[in-house]
């Protein structure tokens, strides 16, 4: 009805100027961090100052890192749903995240192929990827292996991502997707949220399981789009 049809309208709109207000922020922030690693650079700088510094770059990280796992690919127009091939999305992630696993000795397998499309938005979902992705690394301490691999559900397709990290406990598991609810130390708690959201909105599924000392999986489940 009308009153719904304005609630949606309201949450659309808050969602693209979230948009926009984080591009505009990117790039001021990405000078500022600039500014901040020559002044660290200076070695005429008392310890005071020093720390004052590491301080200040400290939290421009947790700043950049809430637009990342919030933002990263939004765009500040309204979220056009597309028939799109989900094995591009995958492939571009493991682009996007290859520089990030190797850094941490973290080896990035990716067994998808194939030609299937899902109806989502582009930015949306690669989102969803890229912060399982970048979990399942931080996951790693390091030397690991993230497999990404699929299967095909009658008319549903369901992509794992699986990481050999240290896993989560029960409790852990039933508070992912509570906004703020970190164990990193420069977390945001928003990353699984921002999964969930998106795949409840696609009338998929995201399932989870984990053990401790031995890895997590995440599941999605989503409805192939026909032809
Ligand atoms: P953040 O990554 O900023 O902490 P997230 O919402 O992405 O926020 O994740 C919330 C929490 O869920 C993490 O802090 C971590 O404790 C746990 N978590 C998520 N993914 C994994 C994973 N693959 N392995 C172990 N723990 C995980
Ligand atoms: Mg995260």
């Amino acid at each position: 009805n009308k009153v719904q049809l304005q609630q949606s309208e309201r949450v659309k709109l808050i969602g693209e100027m979230a948009a926009s207000v984080a591009h505009e922020i990117k790039n001021p922030l990405t000078v500022v961090m600039g500014f901040t690693q020559i002044l660290k650079g200076d070695k005429n700088l008392t310890a005071r100052q020093l720390s004052s510094l590491e301080l200040i770059d400290s939290e421009l990280k947790r700043a950049e890192t809430i637009i990342y796992d919030y933002l990263s690919f939004a765009k500040s127009k309204p979220v056009e749903v597309e028939k799109l091939n989900i094995m591009e999305v995958v492939n571009n992630v493991v682009e996007v995240t290859k520089y990030h696993a190797q850094l941490f000795s973290v080896v990035l397998k990716n067994e998808t192929h194939g030609n299937y499309c899902v109806k989502a938005n582009r930015s949306e979902l690669t989102q969803v990827f890229l912060n399982i992705v970048k979990n399942g690394i931080e996951a790693i301490e390091k030397d690991g292996e993230i497999t990404i691999n699929f299967r095909i559900l009658g008319r549903y397709i369901e992509i794992n991502i699986i990481d050999n990290g240290k896993g989560m406990s029960e409790k852990e598991v039933s508070l992912l997707g509570i906004p703020y609810h970190s164990t990193k130390e420069h977390g945001t708690g928003l990353g699984m949220m921002v999964c969930y959201k998106i795949i409840n909105s696609l009338k998929g599924e995201l399932n989870v399981r984990s053990k401790q000392g031995v890895g997590t999986t995440f599941s999605i489940v989503l409805p192939l789009a026909g032809k």
